[in-house]
């Protein structure tokens, strides 16, 4: 565990001290769970999007793009079920004072008895060495046998009461398990009550309750409400997707673990509109699909797993989360979920306009139904980091070990793709040909010309920012105008014409390798 936390710091230092992600505000101590992306991180960022936004759009005919505002007609928020449903049970500490959700609490004793099994599985590897079968220690050891019923237990009546809105018998739970406040111990709680995660604002120009406007929670309304107009305009048949890049904004009870859960994050969604009683058969694509582009990025299929919903939204007939192994354990990483013609209807209802789609197949008008896939940028972000950050020693050319912090990142991803270094800062002929280079590549990529340093220096400045490739000019670079390319990841150099940069260099980190 204390492993795991290091980790975690020290990826939280690294995205700080290599400007990829500050506090907000931080000159006034912060605010609480919300974040700035910084120099590198804007990049990064914004390469996530575009492998997103290609791998959906423009790798698929039948999809197409939207922009939406973000404030919408407050009726959009009281047909989607936000005003009414959107909320988490939350309970404060009368002595703390702290707030916390009640069933996060639960999720919390249910995750230390996951570690005592943890502990025991570990203990069994100990003792057996090369005969240890896994498998068998959990299906038989008395102990994990036991720990293994409490956790599916206490996750069904969790599940149960949550789905029930059952929030006396969360707080019974909660006094039955002897759940303390994790940072006093103290046992003195309020009862448990809803707690609604929208924000509002108000519209200058109305007064009072009919000015109330929320910030969007979830992008996927703008969407529904276009539904025809995107479809109409395009000339979509049935199914067919929209896809949106955008800010939403969630007042979190208790938001931790850095950017993992914010108060104002990014989402990219799609929704697809399909025949009603074909989406299953969608539901089992995107599934797929989206897996997929996870995996094509190079993450390990061990830290990607699916977790089908214990109790589903009011709008859902079947949900499953993309989760991934962060420093702090498997989390919601993405959702992929079948939201029947639930949002569409009640829009319908509400709005009094008919949102249906002629099928010229089989000359019927219906509500299409929606799967959708729903993927937080700033997880994703999160993600991406987390797997690319290595302490790594590696020897010199001369044989001498050192250390190195380097971000593996994918080099479509990236946000630097190459670095112009002369080998020495003196020499003028060696920094104007690298200028002449930076000049040139600059066009293409982004780059950066650095030679403030050693050489050594300025290469493990570049690995920490993930730069995948350094191109050094050197004396030979002036007799034949070669310089050299050093892969980051395996460290080879390889001479190369400078009139060669730009192709091998695109082709190596073109976003067009992962789709
Ligand atoms: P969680 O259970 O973690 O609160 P959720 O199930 O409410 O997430 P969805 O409503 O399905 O999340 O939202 C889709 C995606 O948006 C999530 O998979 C996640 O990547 C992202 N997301 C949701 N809430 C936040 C948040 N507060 N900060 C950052 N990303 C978020």
């Amino acid at each position: 565990m204390s492993n795991q936390n290091d980790a975690f710091k020290k990826l939280i230092a690294h995205a700080k001290e290599y400007g990829f992600v500050f506090p907000s505000s931080e000159i006034y101590d912060g605010l609480g769970a919300v974040y700035d992306y910084g120099p590198y991180g804007v990049l990064l960022k914004n390469n996530i999007k575009e492998y997103w936004w290609r791998s959906m759009v423009q790798m698929h005919e039948n999809i197409v793009g939207l922009d939406a505002a973000i404030f919408m007609h407050p009726k959009t928020w009281k047909a989607s079920g936000h005003v009414d449903a959107f909320n988490d049970p939350l309970i404060d500490n009368k002595d703390s004072k702290k707030r916390y959700r009640a069933d996060q609490l639960v999720e919390g004793y249910i995750e230390k008895i996951e570690a005592k099994v943890e502990k025991e599985v570990a203990k069994g590897r100990k003792r057996f060495g090369e005969s240890f079968d896994e498998n068998q220690f959990r299906a038989t050891h008395p102990r994990v046998v036991k720990y293994a019923q409490q956790i599916e237990d206490l996750r069904k009546r969790l599940g149960s009461l949550l789905s029930e809105g059952d929030l006396a018998g969360l707080k019974a739970l909660i006094e039955e398990l002897d759940i303390a406040d994790p940072e006093t111990g103290s046992r003195n709680w309020t009862e448990v009550r809803q707690f609604n995660l929208m924000f509002s604002t108000q519209l200058g120009a109305v007064a009072g309750e009919a000015g109330k406007l929320y910030l969007r929670p979830e992008t996927a309304q703008g969407i529904f409400v276009n539904f025809l107009n995107a479809q109409k305009t395009t000339r979509q048949k049935i199914p067919f997707g929209i896809a949106q890049i955008g800010k939403a904004f969630r007042n979190e009870i208790v938001a931790r673990q850095f950017i993992f859960r914010m108060r104002e994050f990014e989402q990219m969604e799609m929704q697809f509109f399909v025949r009603p009683g074909t989406e299953m058969k969608w539901y089992e694509y995107w599934k797929e699909t989206r897996m997929n582009w996870h995996k094509k990025l190079g993450t390990p299929a061990e830290k990607l797993r699916f977790h089908d919903h214990d109790n589903l939204a009011h709008y859902a007939n079947a949900a499953v989360d993309i989760e991934y192994r962060f420093p702090f354990g498997f989390r919601e990483l993405e959702g992929i979920h079948s939201r029947t013609d639930f949002d569409l209807h009640s829009h319908e209802e509400l709005s009094g306009k008919k949102l249906r789609y002629f099928d010229p197949e089989t000359k019927e008008s219906y509500i299409p139904y929606v799967v959708e896939t729903s993927i937080g940028c700033d997880r994703m972000f999160l993600a991406v980091l987390s797997g690319a950050l290595q302490e790594e020693k590696i020897q010199d050319s001369e044989g001498k070990e050192s250390s190195r912090e380097v971000l593996k990142l994918p080099a479509a991803l990236a946000p630097i793709k190459c670095a112009i270094l002369p080998l020495k800062r003196n020499e003028e002929r060696l920094t104007q040909t690298a200028r002449e280079i930076f000049d040139h590549l600059k066009q293409s990529f982004h780059c950066q010309y650095d030679d403030t340093g050693s050489i050594g220096k300025l290469y493990r400045r570049q690995d920490a920012i993930g730069t995948p490739y350094c191109i050094t000019v050197d004396f030979e670079t002036l007799e034949n105008r070669t310089v050299t390319l050093r892969d980051r990841d395996s460290l080879q150099q390889e001479r190369i014409p400078i009139d060669q940069l730009e192709s091998v260099i695109s082709e190596k980190t073109a976003l067009k390798n992962l789709l």
